[in-house]
């Protein structure tokens, strides 16, 4: 124990896997980083000022020079750059192998990946490479003086708040979902912060881009526009199982519509088909941080809540005793098929 202590006395940094989203065809300019990078970078600075450490992140990609420099704008120490034309499409191996080759050069003590389809299949090839513990979904994470890692995450079917430390091996690595940590301010200028490019040199991760799978072409699905994302939502108004059919939607419907938000749900009603599975609000489904978010109908069951980590919520349920009523800032007693249609009458 005491050599694998000694070991990690190089290991020293908050590094950050900055996903870059290519554009769907080589000729449509720009690209973007996933938004989690950005909220991902806001934890990683607060962690690494508490303990005196540096931030970086990593990018792959191709022609992701330029675009990296955006990271810039935020509050990064240094940004490492690996812009290669076979790293334009995710291939498992082949991220796995350079992002691999950033930690063996960096040995940050933190690894930061968002729980993006692309963060769950690239932390977990990365955490087996290094023989460390990886904790996904967190909900906080926090830093002791002496560096190791404070990881919380809903455990037990999300009955628990576990709180995680990889104590005995690094880099310590979390993935955090989108919208639970708030995001870094984008400075007006470019800070402190330095890019770099970096050509790799390890044999196992050049040979990597032959041997692993190839894309040779990529469909883009058609995407849900922006806007349409219930974790982008300003305005949620969320129903449950005090909905009696599929054909009341409509009237909580119009409610989001008049307060211009969206309409969200509960997990039973996506089991029951009502609303689809992207409108999900909890802890297996999406995670929000709107303004306004009116829970109607809504016990208030931990997996619900789980998802909506921030703004101001406003619940109204027949049952005053119903869990909800804890986490609500404002709370109606009542039937929501006699207030919201009052409400409406208002709006
Ligand atoms: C591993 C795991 C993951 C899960 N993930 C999620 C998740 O991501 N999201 C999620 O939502 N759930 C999730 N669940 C399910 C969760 O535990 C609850 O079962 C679910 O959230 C309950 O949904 P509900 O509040 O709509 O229904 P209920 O718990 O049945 O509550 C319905 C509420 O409506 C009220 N009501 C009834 N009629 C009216 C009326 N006319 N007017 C006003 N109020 C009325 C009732 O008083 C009651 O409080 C998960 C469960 C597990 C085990």
């Amino acid at each position: 124990m005491r050599e694998r202590e000694r070991d990690w006395a190089g290991w020293s940094g908050i590094m950050v896997f900055a996903e870059f989203h290519h554009p769907a065809t080589p000729d449509t300019p720009d690209g973007e980083f996933d938004p989690v990078t950005y909220e991902l970078i806001g934890k990683a600075r607060e962690l690494a000022d508490k303990t005196g450490q540096e931030v970086t992140c990593v990018v792959l990609g191709s022609g992701v020079t330029e675009p990296a420099k955006e990271l810039l704008y935020y509050p990064v120490d240094r940004v490492l750059v690996y812009d290669r034309p076979e790293l334009r499409h995710y291939v498992a191996g082949v991220y796995a192998a350079f992002f691999h080759d950033a930690i063996v050069a960096e040995k940050p003590s933190v690894v930061l990946m968002g729980a993006t389809p692309v963060g769950r299949s690239l932390a977990p090839r990365i955490a087996v490479r290094f023989r460390t513990g990886l904790t996904a979904d967190c909900t906080v994470l926090d830093i002791r003086p002496n560096g190791d890692l404070v990881q919380t995450r809903p455990a037990f079917g999300g009955n628990i708040m576990a709180t995680i430390l990889t104590k005995d091996a690094r880099p310590q690595m979390a993935t955090v979902r989108y919208k639970v940590m708030p995001r870094a301010e984008r400075a007006e200028r470019p800070g402190a912060g330095r890019l770099f490019r970096r050509e790799i040199t390890e044999p196992a991760a050049l040979a990597s881009l032959a041997r692993h799978l190839k894309a040779v072409a990529v469909r883009s699905e058609e995407r849900v526009p922006k806007a349409e994302s219930i974790s982008e939502a300003k305005v949620i108004v969320a129903v449950g199982r005090g909905v009696k059919s599929e054909k009341d939607l409509e009237m909580f419907e119009v409610l989001a519509e008049r307060l211009g938000g969206m309409l969200g749900g509960s997990r039973p009603l996506v089991e029951k088909g009502w609303i689809p599975p992207s409108k999900q609000v909890g802890q297996s489904g999406r995670t929000v941080r709107p303004d306004l978010y009116i829970a109607l109908g809504i016990s208030g069951a931990i997996q619900h809540v789980a998802g909506i980590t921030g703004g101001t919520v406003i619940a109204i349920n027949s049952d005053r005793t119903a869990p909800i009523f804890e986490f609500a800032n404002y709370g109606i007693v009542g039937d929501i098929y006699e207030i919201v249609p009052e409400l409406l009458k208002v709006l």
